[in-house]
């Protein structure tokens, strides 16, 4: 718990970002801290190495900070969902609803091999619907979905319920 507390306190919490009424999470003030992002990566490799990941699934873009290192340091390798239109060569895609409108991600078509366990990265977890919607995509590819691993968890908006019973790590919870 003293982990988790002295983790927050390098969150930094920006008002009315990106809309009004909006309060931004950023993790800006966690990377610029080698003591703290050290301890943040250690900890996530620990929370992501019971669930043996062949690969790590990092959610464009702030789930590519964080699924790099760890790669590294679990020996797995990593792939990228990116936003429409960014990955070269044949891409799976698949869209899904926003709180106003859609978006789109995509994956390489051969990114995964049949079965391989997969865990994917992300910064944070609101509603689930980036988490939820990258999921589908990794099965649509023929991915073994093992786990879901954020930095940052709003509990408060049902999003770990969207996961289908996937179990989803967090670093740190907010109400
Ligand atoms: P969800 O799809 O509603 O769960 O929202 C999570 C997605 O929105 C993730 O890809 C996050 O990067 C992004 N996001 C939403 N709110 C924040 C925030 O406060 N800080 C950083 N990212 C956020």
């Amino acid at each position: 718990v003293r982990e988790e507390i002295d983790l927050k306190s390098f969150i930094r919490h920006i008002p009315d970002f990106p809309k009004p009424g909006i309060l931004f999470y950023d993790i800006s003030t966690l990377m610029r801290n080698p003591d703290a992002w050290q301890m943040a990566m250690g900890r996530l490799a620990r929370q992501i190495a019971p669930l043996r990941p062949d690969v790590l699934a990092a959610v464009e873009s702030r789930g590519f900070l964080t699924a790099a290192p760890l790669a590294d340091r679990l020996g797995c390798g990593m792939l990228m969902l990116r936003k429409r239109g960014k990955l070269p060569g044949r891409t799976v895609s698949h869209t899904y609803d926003l709180e106003y409108g859609s978006d789109t991600l995509e994956i390489q078509e051969d990114a995964v091999l049949p079965g391989q366990r997969v865990v994917i990265m992300d910064d944070l977890l609101a509603t689930g619907g980036t988490l939820a919607a990258s999921a589908t995509l990794l099965r649509k590819a023929g991915a073994n979905v093992v786990g879901a691993s954020v930095l940052m968890e709003l509990t408060g908006l049902g999003g770990r319920a969207r996961m289908d019973g996937v179990p989803v790590t967090t670093l740190m919870s907010y109400e």
